[in-house]
């Protein structure tokens, strides 16, 4: 069984057709999103169309239950991106021809949490699947980490932080750091449990500015792929866009 796991895509057509195309090449079994398929972005619709043709699981993200309700948690600028974010959405759903596949009514029955066997596929984390947060130096918080692991089954697969990598339950951080002459760096899971964060197609805050997936091979296997794709033109896009700070294009050219 050979699967591709992605995650906050976030609206940014260009790094999820790069990263499809990676996957085409890959010959997957099975396609699986962690949400965040919109958000501060320029493509919400697309990228929703996209990952629903593509996908075989999707779960529910922050930023897509945040383009559905009232925007709750957010900063102004997150906030005046989901707003913007929902009207375009609403703006497809309430053209005729679109009214047997209403993106909003797509979002909205997005489970938050899904496992298959001992593997568990959720946004944030195990404990708080839509929004909470796991971050590397959460390993110097072992209460917490102790807490989430023991509603693990064996491994959890998870976005939200934007920063790719293995947590065990040492605990440890495994950074995969792909260098930039490398497309990908392969990791054995660890016997015990694990969770593993896939990174972000299209908004990477690792300092790299390619989009991150992970290959999962024959569920103990990662691969931490880096896929170039045209930044400049989705960072121009978001330029053009008033509801959408020039800050949000800006970060896509460093990764940040
Ligand atoms: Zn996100």
């Amino acid at each position: 069984m050979k699967r591709a796991i992605i995650s906050d895509v976030h609206g940014n057509l260009e790094a999820l057709r790069a990263v499809l195309a990676d996957i085409d090449r890959e010959r997957v079994d099975a396609i699986v999103c962690l949400g965040d398929v919109v958000g501060y972005g320029p493509n919400p619709c697309e990228c929703v169309q996209l990952v629903q043709d593509r996908c075989s699981l999707v779960i529910l993200g922050n930023h897509d239950q945040g383009a559905l309700f009232d925007p709750d948690g957010f900063n102004s600028g997150a906030e005046r991106a989901i707003r913007w974010t929902r009207n375009q959405l609403e703006m497809h759903d309430r053209l005729p021809r679109n009214s047997a596949n209403r993106l909003s009514d797509f979002l909205g029955e997005l489970p938050r949490t899904r496992s298959d066997g001992d593997i568990m596929f959720v946004h944030g984390s195990a404990r708080r699947p839509l929004d909470e947060y796991v971050f590397p130096e959460d390993i110097y918080n072992p209460l917490k980490m102790e807490h989430i692991f023991e509603l693990v089954g064996r491994y959890c697969f998870q976005g939200h932080t934007h920063i790719p990598g293995v947590f065990t339950t040492s605990p440890e951080f495994l950074s995969p750091g792909v260098s930039a002459g490398e497309t990908e760096v392969a990791m054995d899971l660890p016997q015990g449990k694990a969770m593993v964060n896939v990174g972000s197609v299209g908004q990477p805050r690792d300092n790299d500015p390619r989009s991150c997936y992970v290959i999962l091979e024959d569920d103990r296997r990662v691969r931490f792929r880096r896929i170039a794709y045209p930044c400049e033109v989705t960072c121009q896009k978001i330029h053009a866009i008033g509801d959408l700070d020039n800050f949000l294009g800006d970060r896509l050219l460093v990764g940040r």
